[in-house]
């Protein structure tokens, strides 16, 4: 077999805030062919995710990217050539394969896209980590019922829109946060949302009693700072949040003062911290039961596609300033 070019993308320079395009740099090198057990996979589609922005600084639990290492990430490729005997050429596989068009991996860490996904990103998207974080937090942490008011932030995104679309399902009433009336209009009329609150226009406080007057029954936190605050101020009594990410905070090295315990003992409400990665053992059981509504039209989904492996800094930089609208792709092949 020819010796094969992969194009990477690296990290140049730690970003002190937003990151912006000229931290990353585009490299080529050559691919070396695939060893004894081992599988070259070509790049269709990466995903890009917050928790990058903390793989760059350091601070992330999954471990840290330094300058001249390859971005990591989740990807969906073929197989090309396969040296193992749990995968075949041809096959459409999930599985860490970075910022590049190629990747040399093992069968270790690898899995099969299930065929139902259609188009097979959606395995990087609501139907795959960012749904299980969804489905693991408002079913197992926030243990949801019937009529409970569900309050999520970044709604539009691929966590918070599922998570309302879920708590609809259930038969709750759903109240979204989102930072355009572009991404309001989309939760209200598309995905079923009971209302949306616009953060950046709207102040927070009046909206929050005004949408849920009886106050909050369940709050799947995807932002922290000012906004968190607001919300754990109008908990309902025996209120459970969900504490899964700090967008406010990802692009500061200062740490936002938190909320008063005053809001969590006067509403006797349970604050569980969500990590997805306690929760992959629930993925069949999450696609089994999700997938059957996305299938019936239940769930509505928003993807923001960049083509090209080389879009994948720009895009990054807008993700991590909340210009994405839905989960963030790059089509790469
Ligand atoms: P999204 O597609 O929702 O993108 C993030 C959104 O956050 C932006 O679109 C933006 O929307 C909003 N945002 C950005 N900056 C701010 C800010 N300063 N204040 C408030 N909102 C802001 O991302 P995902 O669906 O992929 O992820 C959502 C959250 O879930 C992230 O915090 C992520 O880290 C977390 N997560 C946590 C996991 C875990 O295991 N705990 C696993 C997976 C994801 P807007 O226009 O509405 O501001």
């Amino acid at each position: 077999m020819s010796v094969l070019c992969s194009r990477q993308i690296r990290l140049k320079t730690r970003p002190a805030g937003i990151p912006a395009a000229d931290h990353f740099e585009l490299v080529e090198c050559d691919m070396p062919a695939p060893g004894i057990g081992e599988i070259l996979c070509k790049t269709l589609y990466l995903s890009l995710d917050p928790y990058m922005r903390g793989q760059i600084s350091g601070r992330h639990i999954s471990g840290t990217i330094d300058p001249g290492d390859l971005m990591r990430g989740e990807t969906v490729s073929e197989v090309v050539v396969s040296n193992s005997p749990d995968f075949e050429a041809g096959e459409l596989v999930c599985h860490y394969g970075g910022w590049q068009t190629y990747s040399l991996t093992t069968a270790e860490g690898v899995s099969r896209v299930d065929a139902r996904l259609r188009p097979a990103s959606l395995a990087l998207g609501i139907m795959g980590m960012p749904g299980l974080t969804a489905y693991a937090g408002l079913f197992y942490l926030a243990e949801v019922k019937p009529r409970d008011v569900v309050l999520v932030s970044a709604a539009s995104g691929a966590v918070g829109s599922l998570v309302g679309q879920m708590a609809k399902i259930q038969g709750c009433r759903v109240i979204g946060i989102a930072g355009s009336e572009e991404k309001c209009a989309w939760l209200r009329q598309v995905a079923g949302f009971d209302g949306c609150i616009n953060y950046k226009t709207q102040p927070l406080s009046d909206a929050l009693r005004q949408e849920c007057p009886d106050g909050v029954d369940v709050y799947f936190d995807n932002v922290g700072g000012a906004i968190l605050d607001a919300a754990m101020d109008q908990l309902a009594i025996g209120a459970r949040v969900v504490l899964c990410g700090l967008m406010a905070q990802y692009n500061t090295d200062n740490v936002l003062p938190g909320p008063t315990p005053a809001t969590i003992i006067r509403s006797r409400a349970t604050v569980r911290g969500l990590v997805v990665y306690d929760h992959f053992d629930k993925q069949q059981e999450f696609l089994d039961r999700v997938l059957p509504w996305l299938e019936a039209g239940k769930i509505k989904y928003r993807e923001d596609v960049s083509c090209g492996l080389a879009q994948a800094p720009a895009a990054f930089a807008r993700l991590m300033q909340g210009r994405n609208f839905g989960k963030t792709i790059i089509k790469v092949a």
